[in-house]
């Protein structure tokens, strides 16, 4: 009998499987918008010039690749912090933040995911309903009891604030709260300033632990706005975590450079932090590979370099907005007469377009427009090109 005879087959990845259909589709015309990439105007990945700078500047001088420390690159590490907390906050001075390097977003909250593993194993874990598909299963693979708490509000178009509310308020001290600090994935409905301020003082109130998951700093406001809930959490003197992710920021995707920032009540606590995270990283993957993080520290503290990178951020940034805008107005255009304007109302990649997963399914097979069956669209895919054929093949299955 084989070893692995009674190994099951795991389901498919839903998002990678839509894309092996896409590419597999014959229609000249058919659009992506599944996965959770920026694309340019004309339907290309970026590569940054602030990238393609650093990348330069590094091959002129070029290194050798030995290990990096446990917890990587210090100059990155410091960068991150600058980018999430403020360069000059007190918090900082104060030494009361330990930041990893990590594998991506996905790394910093899985290396986040293990200390916490060790400091409460049988602490249960809320996520929104609904969310970034991973979240669930990473928290759950680390040994983590995973639960929801409500978010989503199909009727309103919006957020169930109150019922989230109520739902932490019931949770027991030292459950973990994923939150998204901004342009939630996959609705694109973010909480108000004053909706955070409700949330922190909950997960205050009540002893949780708030673990920020900010993929897309700079996709929605601006760098400093995205990341204002971090400040809100500072300013109620909490300890919390953040996972950073610049895949889409710097449009680095396969070069997974992200971080994990713990803040801590103090620096004696933050270095025995940093030592328990270290020991995740080097029983996971032993350190963090080089050149991304290489990348994202040159352009971060390189003046010239990060003024283009703000500036290319803001490009995209903008240029959502733009197809958010066009959208409604070309659906409106193609007969559409339900009020659609909640897209611009939603931020970063994503947008639930409401549309059922029976319309979304007819999107593909008549369209060619490829979407999640959640009705989840990524508008960050969408272009000039390609935007009067989505709206009317949407129209015409919502007709
Ligand atoms: N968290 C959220 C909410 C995301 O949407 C994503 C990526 O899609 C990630 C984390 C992971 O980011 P990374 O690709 O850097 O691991």
């Amino acid at each position: 009998m084989s070893l692995f005879a009674a190994v099951e087959l795991a389901p498919r990845d839903p998002i990678l499987g839509l894309n092996e259909q896409f590419n597999a589709d014959p229609n000249p015309n058919k659009v992506n918008l599944g996965v959770g990439v920026y694309f340019d105007e004309n339907g290309k990945l970026p590569l940054l010039k602030c990238v393609a700078e650093a990348e330069r500047q590094m091959q002129e001088a070029a290194k050798p690749r030995g290990y990096l420390p446990i917890d990587g690159i210090a100059a990155y590490d410091k960068a991150v912090q600058g980018l999430v907390f403020g360069a000059d906050h007190p918090v900082l001075a104060a030494g009361r933040v330990a930041t990893v390097q990590a594998v991506g977003g996905t790394g910093g909250l899985k290396v986040g995911a293990d200390f916490l593993q060790t400091l409460n194993p049988k602490a249960k874990v809320l996520i929104s309903d609904p969310s970034w598909e991973n979240h669930r299963a990473l928290f759950t693979n680390a040994g983590f009891a995973v639960e929801n708490y409500p978010y989503y509000d199909a009727e309103a178009r919006g957020i169930k604030v109150q019922a989230m509310l109520d739902a932490l308020s019931a949770a027991a001290a030292g459950t973990i709260v994923v939150l998204h600090a901004c342009c939630h994935n996959p609705t694109g409905y973010d909480l108000t300033p004053a909706q955070w301020d409700a949330v922190v003082a909950t997960v205050k109130a009540r002893g949780l632990v708030p673990f920020l998951d900010m993929a897309y700093q700079g996709f929605g406001q601006g760098i400093k706005e995205d990341g204002a809930v971090v400040h809100q959490f500072l300013d109620a003197g909490l300890s919390f975590f953040v996972a950073t992710s610049f895949s889409k920021s710097f449009s680095l995707y396969g070069e997974r450079v992200g971080a994990l920032s713990v803040v801590c009540e103090n620096k004696d606590e933050t270095a025995r932090v940093l030592s328990q995270l270290k020991i995740a990283i080097r029983t996971n993957y032993s350190n963090p590979p080089t050149h991304g993080a290489q990348v994202v520290a040159t352009v971060l503290t390189t003046p010239e370099l990060r003024a283009q990178w703000e500036q290319e951020l803001a490009g995209m940034r903008v240029r959502i907005r733009e197809m958010r805008v066009a959208l409604v107005e070309q659906l409106k255009a193609a007969g559409v007469t339900q009020d659609m304007s909640f897209v611009t109302r939603q931020q970063g990649m994503f947008s639930y377009s409401g549309l059922n997963q029976a319309q979304m399914q007819r999107l593909r097979s008549e369209f060619g427009v490829y979407g999640v069956d959640s009705g989840r669209i990524c508008v960050a895919a969408l272009n000039q090109h390609n935007i009067g054929g989505v709206a009317r093949a949407m129209a015409a299955v919502m007709a």
